[in-house]
């Protein structure tokens, strides 16, 4: 080979492994089902109140199994011992979310002092546990009278508020059956583009991940794109 060639084959060896490089980097940050998340029939699954060892962990089971991500808003007080499952999470490809410190309503809602800083708290927890900044919040209980001021300041803040337009019921009927769950779901969903639907992962929640695989078939039977925030 003449000597002239040589920089010119550096520079295609290079090139080569720089494009491997991006390529791997792409397939490891952008699943290719997330790319349907572009389309408008889409279900964000989103579950409140956790981390939970077995009901998460369940959970978790499921979607690795559909290949599906979800959005976990965290209440950061409940994951103490539960490091690995919160890792696990993050691992997994799913969003962390903030939800509360403490979800103690007396206390986040005395002031917007007091809401920034159990926000605040709870990202830290999630932030030093997995080392995701959680950049999604949900109010707990979905939000008192200032909820519209509050909005404003937690997106200054660096927030996206997520809001749901369907539920499961797992929290509004008491000792729902995965049936109940399941049809409380489809009922709720209806006429919803996209479909925010919560749900909640919190340790007496274990009829939720019995009614997932039947909700999880239903939104894939009509057509809905899974996807995470
Ligand atoms: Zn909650």
């Amino acid at each position: 080979m003449q000597k002239k060639y040589v920089p010119l084959l550096l520079f295609f060896a290079a090139l080569l492994v720089f494009a491997a490089h991006i390529g791997t980097r792409f397939v490891l940050s952008e699943p290719a089902f997330s790319l349907a998340c572009a389309e408008e029939k889409r279900v964000y699954l989103t579950f409140d109140d956790g981390p939970s060892t077995i009901v998460t962990n369940r959970i978790l089971d499921i979607l690795q199994k559909e290949k599906i991500r979800a959005t976990f808003f965290i209440v950061s007080d409940r994951v103490n011992g539960r490091e690995e499952t919160l890792n696990r999470i993050a691992a997994e490809g799913h969003t962390l979310g903030v939800h509360s410190a403490t979800h103690n309503y007396r206390e986040i809602y005395a002031s917007d002092e007091a809401l920034l800083a159990d926000a605040e708290a709870c990202a830290a927890v999630i932030r030093n546990v997995t080392g995701v900044m959680p950049r999604v919040y949900r109010f707990p209980g979905g939000g008192g009278k200032d909820a519209a001021r509050q909005t404003a300041l937690l997106q200054e803040n660096g927030y996206r508020v997520v809001r749901w337009n369907a539920v499961c019921g797992d929290a509004e009927i008491a000792g729902a059956t995965a049936d109940v769950l399941f049809d409380t779901s489809v009922q709720t969903s209806r006429g919803k583009q996209p479909v925010i639907l919560l749900l909640h992962d919190s340790a007496t929640h274990l009829a939720t991940a019995e009614a997932l695989p039947r909700i999880i078939g239903y939104f894939r039977g009509q057509g809905y794109a899974f996807c995470a925030y």
